[in-house]
């Protein structure tokens, strides 16, 4: 039997019934789109967060792009982001008609090296876009601080890191608004697309709801600004409504599964995730570094596990980017780690069996190397 990085379906096994009650739940209520599921899970998912406003949409690209755009961030202005993240950050940075700037990363975290952010600011700069990389907060004491120094908006990529805090304080609560994907492997997976934006402003809010109903207010045909159909599915709202009840078990087998990992490999030569004091990890990837990277991941597929990079390309080098004009070399530490990652396999429901063998596999290649 092979052992992928990341599987559902002993997760849908254990709650099987819970999710095809949702379905039914939704196909017999009469309202398939925008009804009692999506408010209820825009209602608790903006207190679990301590928010006055959630709307929920349709994955968490769009998130971005319609929380960026509620931001008033748009063509001309420049987002501080950083390269090591997955290319929809960027994407949709892009989609507004804003340009990106990217800071480099901090070598033991991969996170945003925050101290590089001033330096960053222009005239044109209008938003700081951390992304709180594999399930671990950015620095958002000194990420704010800048911001308020420079009059910018801080916008939070929240996509992998539900449930995540820092100094106690959940991610998503820092921000001037945070965007979240509930893409099926995220900490708080949907059975399909989803995304969700939360904000305390009443006007950031209003424009996000239009912005993801064509442009329209809700029964109000009118549109004053063009939007999108970007509109959270009322199935994908009743599971993620039920699922949420289940987000700290789950957070809580995800830490289970990191700490038998950073014990098996605390010996080896293996670059293990390094966690920031006041920082709790919901550890959305288990990643580590190592020079054989390729060579690693070859032999493990050879025994049937399946290993993953996130990410082989830090986005500025991809073609679709090359405009930006950001050098290669520009960015040293998160060029090198994009050559080094790899992550193991991580989701609640991974067996101790198959932990296990990932482990015993992975230590038998690291003494042939
Ligand atoms: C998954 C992800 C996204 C995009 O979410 P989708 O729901 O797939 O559109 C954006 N940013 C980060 C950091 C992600 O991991």
């Amino acid at each position: 039997m092979s052992i992928n990085v990341w599987s559902y379906l002993t997760e849908y096994e254990a709650e099987r019934e819970d999710l095809l009650e949702a379905v039914d739940k939704v196909f017999g209520s009469g309202q398939l789109m925008l009804g009692a599921s999506v408010r209820s899970f825009e209602t608790a998912f903006a207190a679990m967060h301590h928010r006055s406003h959630c709307v929920g949409v349709d994955n968490g690209t769009n998130a971005l792009v319609l929380a960026l755009r509620s931001l008033g961030v748009g063509q001309g202005d420049e987002v501080i982001t950083v390269s090591n993240t997955a290319a929809p950050t960027v994407v949709a940075i892009d989609a507004v008609g804003a340009t990106p700037t990217f800071v480099d990363v901090r070598p033991e975290t991969q996170l945003m090296d925050v101290a590089q952010l001033a330096d960053a600011v222009t005239e044109r700069t209008r938003c700081i876009l951390p992304v709180h990389l594999y399930g671990q907060a950015v620095d958002m004491m000194t990420v704010r601080q800048v911001a308020h120094d420079s009059g910018l908006a801080v916008l939070e990529d929240c996509a992998q890191a539900h449930g995540a805090r820092q100094e106690g304080r959940i991610v998503g609560s820092f921000g001037d608004a945070a965007a979240f994907s509930f893409y099926p492997t995220k900490v708080l997976g949907a059975y399909g697309d989803g995304g969700a934006v939360i904000a305390d402003d009443e006007q950031v809010a209003a424009t996000l709801r239009r912005l993801r109903y064509y442009g329209m207010e809700d029964r109000y045909y009118v549109v004053e600004t063009p939007g999108f159909n970007s509109r959270l599915d009322e199935v994908q709202a009743e599971i993620l409504f039920r699922k949420l009840s289940r987000l700290e078990q789950y957070i809580s087998a995800r830490r289970a599964i990191a700490a038998t990992y950073d014990a098996a490999f605390a010996g080896t030569d293996l670059g293990l995730p390094t966690v920031v004091p006041g920082n709790e990890h919901v550890y959305y990837l288990y990643v580590v570094r190592h020079p054989a990277r390729d060579e690693i991941i070859r032999q493990m597929k050879a025994v049937g596990i399946g290993l993953n990079i996130s990410y082989p390309w830090p986005v500025h080098t991809m073609s679709g980017f090359a405009h930006l004009g950001q050098d290669i070399g520009s960015l040293p530490v998160t060029e090198r780690l994009a050559n080094e990652v790899f992550s193991l396999p991580m989701y609640p429901t991974l067996s101790a069996s198959d932990q296990a063998r990932v482990i015993d596999e992975l230590l038998a290649v690291l003494t042939r190397l």
